[in-house]
């Protein structure tokens, strides 16, 4: 799970790290500086609308608002009192804006109303700023603007509603990534981002930060629209395991031995005639998950409809037997339960499966697929619920002695 992020704790850490020595870069990245939070927001919003995403773009506007807002406002704030209050009012509203906007379900670019509504939102804020700006008490100005220690070396200089709004935000958003099943690396990502941004509105005045942090937080959400749709690419949908594509991308580039295990839920066709389809995904998604576990070096895919793929790289078919054999059993012992036609009714299912592994005659993936399929096949016709090895002798003995038997009995049938 961590290791999925270690991408985000280095790049926080280097944004960090070079914070305080923008000075000291070379005069024309400097200068650039000031152009690249709405150059990276603007080509993470095109991403974003190309990946019909709704919920990037809207957290890319909010954090480079924050920056135009605060670079055209902060200067004129010692001729003009009232924009003092722009500062505070933004420091409360990013992190609100933030938690709203990951919130929010994701409904695509195309939603017209919904979009409206959200970019109301903006439109509404800008209006609450400006009113606020207008008709603000002294008292609400004071009140808004103090800070969280008089001392002026401390370190946080977001006045208290801000650094208030920003831990509270940071929390929900952690304890909502801690509760969520699936969390889509966007969600991970927001929480860097209130991070990174609260950084950056801690050094006001100091030359560059808060661009400097806008753009690693744009780049951030812009990779995560990346990683995000790579997940979707490679993850079959209905089980949540890798799919077909995810398989053989596995096999490029794979030059070490490998076994290969094609797995077929058992007369699965009757099952969904007799349950409906509803209940079948429910099965497929039960065994997914037992598979999904098989350990020993192992990674299981969905291969399409009811198959299923085991990869094993640099095992031989003698090693991944018991494992896939314990898998077998596991299935075969796992209770489903559901309720068909309002009654509480419980079954099982068993599965089949081929081994076959990579050799000198056959090379490419296809051709050992097509051989743990054709092991397969035997497993079925052995009568299910078995993992039959690619030319294993005693499988042949058994499976001829099962076709003599079966013509002994015919014949003395016919006699
Ligand atoms: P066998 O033991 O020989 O494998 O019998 P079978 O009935 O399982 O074999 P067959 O390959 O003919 O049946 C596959 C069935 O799987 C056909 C289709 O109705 C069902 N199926 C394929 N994909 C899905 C899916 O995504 N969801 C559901 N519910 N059913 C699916
Ligand atoms: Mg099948
Ligand atoms: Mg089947």
């Amino acid at each position: 799970m961590v290791r999925h992020y270690i991408w985000l704790i280095l790049l926080s850490g280097f944004a960090i790290w070079q914070a305080s020595s923008i000075q000291s870069w070379p005069l024309g990245w400097q200068s650039l500086l000031f152009y690249a939070p709405y150059a990276v927001a603007g080509i993470g919003a095109f991403i974003s609308v190309f990946l019909n995403r709704m919920q990037a773009v809207l957290l890319l506007v909010s954090v480079s608002i924050v920056v135009l807002a605060l670079s055209y406002f902060v200067p004129t704030q010692l001729t003009d009192p009232s924009m003092q209050v722009v500062f505070p009012l933004l420091s409360v509203l990013l992190p609100l804006n933030l938690l709203l906007w990951v919130l929010v379900p994701e409904k695509g670019v195309k939603h017209n109303v919904y979009n409206l509504l959200l970019l109301g939102g903006f439109a509404a804020q800008a209006a609450g700023i400006y009113w606020v700006m207008q008709n603000m008490p002294v008292e609400f100005v004071t009140h808004l603007t103090t800070p969280v220690s008089i001392d002026p070396t401390f370190p946080i200089k977001v006045p208290m509603v801000g650094s208030v709004v920003i831990l509270l935000v940071a929390n929900i958003l952690v304890i909502r990534l801690a509760m969520m099943h699936k969390a889509k690396v966007l969600d991970v990502v927001v929480l860097f981002v209130l991070v990174l941004m609260a950084y950056g509105l801690n050094q006001p005045g100091e030359y560059g930060v808060l661009e400097w942090m806008a753009t690693i937080s744009g780049l951030m959400i812009m990779l995560s629209l990346v990683f995000d749709a790579h997940k979707i690419a490679y993850t079959d949908e209905l089980t949540g395991m890798a799919g077909r594509r995810a398989l053989f991308e596995s096999f490029m580039g794979l030059t070490r031995k490998y076994t290969v295990v094609m797995i077929d839920i058992d007369h699965f066709k009757k099952f969904n005639d007799t349950y409906g389809h509803d209940i079948g995904d429910l099965v497929l998604r039960t065994v997914s998950r037992v598979l999904n576990g098989v350990g020993s070096g192992g990674k299981a895919f969905r291969f399409g409809g009811e198959e299923f793929t085991v990869l094993f790289v640099g095992k031989t078919p003698e090693q991944v037997r018991p494992v896939m054999d314990a898998l077998r059993k596991e299935v075969e012992q796992t209770n489903l339960s559901f309720k068909h036609n309002g009654k509480e009714t419980s079954t099982k299912v068993t599965v089949s499966m081929g081994v076959a592994q990579k050799t000198k005659e056959m090379k490419t993936p296809e051709e050992v697929i097509k051989a743990a399929d054709q092991a397969l096949y035997q497993a079925k016709e052995l009568g299910r619920n078995r993992v039959v090895v690619a030319g294993d002798p005693s499988e042949q003995a058994l499976k001829k002695g099962q076709k003599s038997a079966r013509i002994r009995k015919r014949n003395t049938k016919s006699a």
